[in-house]
Protein backbone atom coordinates (compact mmCIF):
# COMPACT_ATOMS: atom_id res chain seq x y z
CA UNK A 1 0.00 0.00 0.00
CA UNK A 2 1.41 3.93 -0.56
CA UNK A 3 0.10 7.18 1.31
CA UNK A 4 -2.37 8.77 1.06
CA UNK A 5 -1.14 12.40 -1.01
CA UNK A 6 0.34 14.87 1.34
CA UNK A 7 2.03 18.03 1.57
CA UNK A 8 5.17 18.65 2.81
CA UNK A 9 7.49 21.07 3.87
CA UNK A 10 11.42 21.03 4.68
CA UNK A 11 12.00 23.17 7.75
CA UNK A 12 14.79 25.34 8.44
CA UNK A 13 14.16 26.51 11.85
CA UNK A 14 12.16 25.62 14.85
CA UNK A 15 10.23 28.71 14.89
CA UNK A 16 8.91 27.64 11.28
CA UNK A 17 8.28 24.29 12.07
CA UNK A 18 5.99 25.77 14.96
CA UNK A 19 4.47 27.91 12.77
CA UNK A 20 3.59 25.09 10.58
CA UNK A 21 2.04 23.15 13.13
CA UNK A 22 0.36 26.05 14.96
CA UNK A 23 -1.28 26.57 11.50
CA UNK A 24 -1.89 23.14 10.38
CA UNK A 25 -2.92 21.58 13.48
CA UNK A 26 -3.97 17.76 14.18
CA UNK A 27 -3.72 17.70 10.43
CA UNK A 28 -0.24 18.07 10.54
CA UNK A 29 2.62 15.26 11.33
CA UNK A 30 6.28 15.98 12.26
CA UNK A 31 8.42 13.90 10.43
CA UNK A 32 11.69 12.92 12.26
CA UNK A 33 13.52 9.56 11.48
CA UNK A 34 10.36 8.00 9.81
CA UNK A 35 10.62 4.14 10.79
CA UNK A 36 7.33 4.35 12.47
CA UNK A 37 5.60 7.51 10.92
CA UNK A 38 6.31 6.29 7.01
CA UNK A 39 5.09 2.43 7.67
CA UNK A 40 2.33 3.65 9.41
CA UNK A 41 1.31 6.04 6.43
CA UNK A 42 1.83 3.24 3.77
CA UNK A 43 -0.64 1.11 6.09
CA UNK A 44 -3.05 4.28 6.14
CA UNK A 45 -3.36 4.08 9.58
CA UNK A 46 -2.45 7.75 9.77
CA UNK A 47 -3.08 10.45 6.83
CA UNK A 48 -1.56 13.38 7.72
CA UNK A 49 -2.16 16.74 5.05
CA UNK A 50 1.36 17.98 5.60
CA UNK A 51 4.13 16.38 6.79
CA UNK A 52 7.01 18.77 8.56
CA UNK A 53 9.99 17.15 8.21
CA UNK A 54 12.67 18.75 10.87
CA UNK A 55 15.51 16.59 9.97
CA UNK A 56 17.50 19.45 8.87
CA UNK A 57 17.36 20.97 12.58
CA UNK A 58 20.97 20.31 13.77
CA UNK A 59 20.43 22.50 16.82
CA UNK A 60 18.04 19.33 17.59
CA UNK A 61 20.60 16.99 17.49
CA UNK A 62 23.09 15.82 20.03
CA UNK A 63 24.38 15.25 23.81
CA UNK A 64 25.15 17.95 26.42
CA UNK A 65 26.15 17.69 30.44
CA UNK A 66 25.62 20.18 32.63
CA UNK A 67 26.48 19.97 36.04
CA UNK A 68 24.17 16.77 37.18
CA UNK A 69 21.85 17.28 33.82
CA UNK A 70 22.35 15.43 30.65
CA UNK A 71 20.53 17.16 27.50
CA UNK A 72 19.85 14.78 24.75
CA UNK A 73 18.67 16.67 21.86
CA UNK A 74 15.41 15.33 20.17
CA UNK A 75 16.95 14.15 16.73
CA UNK A 76 19.37 12.16 18.07
CA UNK A 77 19.57 9.22 16.29
CA UNK A 78 19.44 5.53 18.00
CA UNK A 79 22.85 4.70 16.46
CA UNK A 80 24.12 8.17 18.00
CA UNK A 81 23.00 7.60 21.56
CA UNK A 82 25.08 4.21 21.45
CA UNK A 83 28.32 6.10 20.45
CA UNK A 84 28.19 9.18 22.87
CA UNK A 85 30.91 8.56 25.48
CA UNK A 86 28.42 11.20 28.05
CA UNK A 87 25.74 8.69 27.59
CA UNK A 88 27.79 5.59 28.34
CA UNK A 89 29.04 7.27 31.18
CA UNK A 90 25.70 9.58 32.64
CA UNK A 91 23.43 7.11 31.49
CA UNK A 92 24.80 3.58 30.88
CA UNK A 93 20.94 2.17 30.99
CA UNK A 94 19.96 3.72 27.78
CA UNK A 95 23.57 2.85 26.31
CA UNK A 96 22.56 -1.12 27.55
CA UNK A 97 18.66 -0.17 25.71
CA UNK A 98 19.47 1.30 22.80
CA UNK A 99 21.17 -1.90 21.43
CA UNK A 100 17.38 -3.78 21.95
CA UNK A 101 16.21 -1.40 19.69
CA UNK A 102 15.12 -2.69 16.12
CA UNK A 103 17.94 -3.14 13.61
CA UNK A 104 20.78 -0.92 12.65
CA UNK A 105 19.34 -0.22 9.50
CA UNK A 106 16.72 1.53 11.89
CA UNK A 107 19.07 2.82 14.00
CA UNK A 108 20.51 4.73 12.01
CA UNK A 109 17.74 6.78 10.74
CA UNK A 110 15.69 6.53 14.22
CA UNK A 111 15.79 9.47 16.88
CA UNK A 112 14.62 9.61 20.81
CA UNK A 113 12.41 12.21 19.93
CA UNK A 114 10.63 10.21 17.47
CA UNK A 115 10.78 7.18 20.07
CA UNK A 116 9.24 8.92 22.51
CA UNK A 117 6.33 10.59 20.73
CA UNK A 118 5.49 7.98 18.89
CA UNK A 119 4.63 6.53 22.55
CA UNK A 120 4.86 2.45 21.32
CA UNK A 121 4.47 0.42 24.61
CA UNK A 122 6.38 -1.91 23.65
CA UNK A 123 9.29 0.41 23.54
CA UNK A 124 12.58 0.37 25.20
CA UNK A 125 13.21 4.18 25.25
CA UNK A 126 10.25 5.25 27.01
CA UNK A 127 10.79 2.44 29.72
CA UNK A 128 14.50 4.29 30.35
CA UNK A 129 12.74 7.66 30.70
CA UNK A 130 10.64 6.40 33.33
CA UNK A 131 13.26 4.62 35.14
CA UNK A 132 15.91 7.30 34.48
CA UNK A 133 13.31 10.15 36.13
CA UNK A 134 13.85 12.32 32.51
CA UNK A 135 12.19 15.31 31.61
CA UNK A 136 10.87 15.75 28.55
CA UNK A 137 10.76 18.99 26.76
CA UNK A 138 8.45 20.49 24.49
CA UNK A 139 8.28 23.90 22.70
CA UNK A 140 5.06 25.01 21.57
CA UNK A 141 3.60 28.30 20.58
CA UNK A 142 3.25 29.60 23.74
CA UNK A 143 6.95 28.48 24.89
CA UNK A 144 8.55 25.51 26.33
CA UNK A 145 6.81 22.95 28.65
CA UNK A 146 8.92 20.45 30.77
CA UNK A 147 6.89 17.71 31.24
CA UNK A 148 8.25 14.28 34.02
CA UNK A 149 8.29 11.38 31.67
CA UNK A 150 5.33 10.03 34.32
CA UNK A 151 3.27 11.98 32.85
CA UNK A 152 4.13 12.12 29.34
CA UNK A 153 2.81 8.36 28.61
CA UNK A 154 -0.90 8.73 28.44
CA UNK A 155 -1.69 5.13 26.36
CA UNK A 156 -1.21 3.12 23.28
CA UNK A 157 0.77 5.69 20.84
CA UNK A 158 -0.91 8.68 23.03
CA UNK A 159 1.36 10.86 25.03
CA UNK A 160 0.83 14.55 26.76
CA UNK A 161 2.28 16.51 23.78
CA UNK A 162 -0.15 18.76 22.10
CA UNK A 163 -0.42 18.82 17.89
CA UNK A 164 1.23 22.40 17.91
CA UNK A 165 4.11 21.43 19.94
CA UNK A 166 7.65 19.38 19.07
CA UNK A 167 9.37 17.47 21.34
CA UNK A 168 12.60 19.09 21.56
CA UNK A 169 14.87 17.40 23.83
CA UNK A 170 15.26 15.21 26.82
CA UNK A 171 16.60 15.79 30.07
CA UNK A 172 18.11 13.07 32.72
CA UNK A 173 19.59 13.34 35.79
CA UNK A 174 23.11 11.98 35.67
CA UNK A 175 23.59 8.31 37.06
CA UNK A 176 25.10 8.03 39.93
CA UNK A 177 28.91 6.21 40.04
CA UNK A 178 27.27 4.61 42.83
CA UNK A 179 24.19 3.51 41.15
CA UNK A 180 23.95 -0.15 39.15
CA UNK A 181 21.40 -1.30 36.51
CA UNK A 182 19.43 -4.11 34.51
CA UNK A 183 18.89 -4.47 30.97
CA UNK A 184 16.31 -7.08 29.75
CA UNK A 185 13.82 -7.60 27.45
CA UNK A 186 11.98 -11.27 26.05
CA UNK A 187 12.06 -10.95 22.13
CA UNK A 188 11.45 -13.68 20.00
CA UNK A 189 14.73 -12.36 17.79
CA UNK A 190 16.79 -9.48 18.67
CA UNK A 191 15.90 -6.27 17.47
CA UNK A 192 12.11 -7.39 17.37
CA UNK A 193 9.50 -5.34 19.83
CA UNK A 194 10.01 -6.69 22.82
CA UNK A 195 7.10 -9.29 24.50
CA UNK A 196 7.89 -7.85 27.69
CA UNK A 197 10.81 -6.10 29.54
CA UNK A 198 12.42 -3.94 32.19
CA UNK A 199 14.89 -1.42 32.19
CA UNK A 200 16.03 -1.19 36.04
CA UNK A 201 18.44 1.21 38.16
CA UNK A 202 19.64 0.72 41.72
CA UNK A 203 21.79 1.61 44.77
CA UNK A 204 22.87 -0.61 47.17
CA UNK A 205 24.38 -0.75 50.37
CA UNK A 206 25.06 -3.27 52.80
CA UNK A 207 23.09 -6.06 50.51
CA UNK A 208 20.08 -4.11 50.57
CA UNK A 209 18.49 -1.36 48.09
CA UNK A 210 18.51 2.32 49.05
CA UNK A 211 16.16 2.85 45.53
CA UNK A 212 15.19 0.73 42.94
CA UNK A 213 13.56 1.91 39.89
CA UNK A 214 11.88 -0.46 37.87
CA UNK A 215 10.39 0.53 34.32
CA UNK A 216 8.81 -2.45 32.59
CA UNK A 217 7.73 -2.31 28.66
CA UNK A 218 4.85 -4.15 26.94
CA UNK A 219 2.96 -4.56 29.96
CA UNK A 220 -0.09 -2.68 29.40
CA UNK A 221 -1.30 0.45 27.24
CA UNK A 222 1.83 2.44 28.07
CA UNK A 223 5.32 1.80 30.26
CA UNK A 224 5.11 0.97 34.20
CA UNK A 225 7.14 2.47 36.54
CA UNK A 226 6.18 -0.39 39.06
CA UNK A 227 5.22 0.40 42.90
CA UNK A 228 5.96 -2.66 44.03
CA UNK A 229 9.45 -2.19 43.98
CA UNK A 230 9.01 -0.10 46.99
CA UNK A 231 8.34 -3.52 49.18
CA UNK A 232 11.81 -4.63 48.44
CA UNK A 233 13.93 -1.20 49.59
CA UNK A 234 16.09 -0.94 52.96
CA UNK A 235 15.25 -4.85 53.69
CA UNK A 236 17.23 -7.50 53.69
CA UNK A 237 15.38 -9.59 50.74
CA UNK A 238 13.95 -13.01 51.08
CA UNK A 239 12.67 -15.59 48.66
CA UNK A 240 9.29 -14.99 50.52
CA UNK A 241 9.72 -11.00 50.05
CA UNK A 242 10.35 -11.21 46.50
CA UNK A 243 7.02 -13.48 45.61
CA UNK A 244 5.54 -10.82 47.71
CA UNK A 245 6.51 -8.28 45.23
CA UNK A 246 5.97 -10.62 42.09
CA UNK A 247 2.13 -10.70 43.45
CA UNK A 248 2.05 -7.37 43.76
CA UNK A 249 3.52 -6.49 40.78
CA UNK A 250 1.04 -8.72 39.28
CA UNK A 251 -1.79 -6.50 40.42
CA UNK A 252 0.39 -3.83 38.78
CA UNK A 253 0.08 -4.57 35.49
CA UNK A 254 -2.31 -4.50 32.67
CA UNK A 255 -1.10 -6.62 30.04
CA UNK A 256 -2.38 -6.81 26.56
CA UNK A 257 -3.28 -9.67 24.26
CA UNK A 258 -1.82 -9.76 20.40
CA UNK A 259 -0.25 -12.09 18.56
CA UNK A 260 2.94 -12.55 20.38
CA UNK A 261 1.67 -13.16 23.69
CA UNK A 262 -1.65 -13.66 25.87
CA UNK A 263 -1.84 -11.13 29.18
CA UNK A 264 -1.19 -14.96 31.21
CA UNK A 265 2.32 -15.74 29.76
CA UNK A 266 3.61 -11.53 29.67
CA UNK A 267 2.40 -11.28 33.87
CA UNK A 268 4.44 -14.59 33.97
CA UNK A 269 7.09 -13.31 32.08
CA UNK A 270 7.41 -10.21 33.91
CA UNK A 271 7.50 -11.72 37.49
CA UNK A 272 10.63 -13.83 35.94
CA UNK A 273 12.07 -10.46 35.12
CA UNK A 274 11.95 -9.30 38.31
CA UNK A 275 12.93 -11.96 39.86
CA UNK A 276 16.11 -12.24 37.76
CA UNK A 277 16.90 -8.48 37.91
CA UNK A 278 16.83 -8.37 41.46
CA UNK A 279 18.70 -11.46 41.93
CA UNK A 280 21.49 -9.83 39.22
CA UNK A 281 21.53 -6.30 41.24
CA UNK A 282 22.03 -7.75 44.77
CA UNK A 283 24.19 -10.44 43.14
CA UNK A 284 21.90 -13.01 44.92
CA UNK A 285 21.83 -16.04 42.58
CA UNK A 286 20.01 -17.75 45.35
CA UNK A 287 16.93 -15.53 45.01
CA UNK A 288 16.15 -16.88 41.79
CA UNK A 289 16.29 -20.53 42.74
CA UNK A 290 13.80 -19.65 45.27
P1 LIG B 1 9.08 9.13 13.10
O1 LIG B 1 8.72 7.84 12.45
O2 LIG B 1 9.58 10.22 12.23
O3 LIG B 1 7.85 9.69 13.95
C1 LIG B 1 7.12 8.83 14.81
C2 LIG B 1 5.94 9.63 15.42
O4 LIG B 1 6.43 10.63 16.33
C3 LIG B 1 5.11 10.41 14.40
O5 LIG B 1 3.79 10.46 14.86
C4 LIG B 1 5.73 11.80 14.41
O6 LIG B 1 4.82 12.80 13.98
C5 LIG B 1 6.09 11.96 15.88
N1 LIG B 1 7.30 12.77 16.09
C6 LIG B 1 8.55 12.44 15.67
N2 LIG B 1 9.43 13.33 16.12
C7 LIG B 1 8.73 14.26 16.83
C8 LIG B 1 9.10 15.43 17.56
N3 LIG B 1 10.37 15.82 17.67
N4 LIG B 1 8.12 16.16 18.15
C9 LIG B 1 6.83 15.73 18.07
N5 LIG B 1 6.41 14.63 17.41
C10 LIG B 1 7.37 13.89 16.81
N6 LIG B 1 11.28 0.85 18.17
C11 LIG B 1 11.58 0.38 19.39
O7 LIG B 1 11.53 1.14 20.35
N7 LIG B 1 11.93 -0.94 19.58
C12 LIG B 1 11.99 -1.82 18.55
O8 LIG B 1 12.32 -2.98 18.77
C13 LIG B 1 11.66 -1.35 17.24
N8 LIG B 1 11.66 -2.18 16.18
C14 LIG B 1 11.32 -1.68 14.95
C15 LIG B 1 11.31 -2.57 13.87
C16 LIG B 1 10.96 -2.11 12.61
C17 LIG B 1 10.95 -3.08 11.47
C18 LIG B 1 10.65 -0.73 12.42
C19 LIG B 1 10.30 -0.19 11.06
C20 LIG B 1 10.69 0.16 13.48
C21 LIG B 1 11.01 -0.32 14.76
N9 LIG B 1 11.02 0.53 15.86
C22 LIG B 1 11.32 0.03 17.10
C23 LIG B 1 10.65 1.96 15.74
C24 LIG B 1 11.89 2.83 15.59
O9 LIG B 1 12.69 2.80 16.75
C25 LIG B 1 11.51 4.31 15.30
O10 LIG B 1 12.69 4.94 14.92
C26 LIG B 1 10.98 5.14 16.42
O11 LIG B 1 9.88 4.54 17.06
C27 LIG B 1 10.43 6.46 15.88
O12 LIG B 1 11.49 7.32 15.64
P2 LIG B 1 11.55 8.16 14.28
O13 LIG B 1 12.58 9.21 14.50
O14 LIG B 1 11.72 7.26 13.14
O15 LIG B 1 10.10 8.88 14.28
Amino acid sequence: MKASAFAYARVTSVANALDLLAAHGERAKVLSGGQSLLPAMNLRLVAPELIVDIGELAELRGVAVKGEVLTIGALTRHADLLKFPEIAAQAPLLTDAVAHVAHPAIRNRGTIGGSLAHADPASELPACMLTLGATIIARGPSGERRISASEFFAGIYETALRPQELLVAVELPVTPTSSTHYFHEFVRRHGDYAIVGLAAQASVKDGRFTDLRLGFFAVGDRPLLANSAGKLIDVAITSAMLSEACSALDEELSPLEDQQATPAMRRRLAKALLVRCVSYLLSRPDLRAG
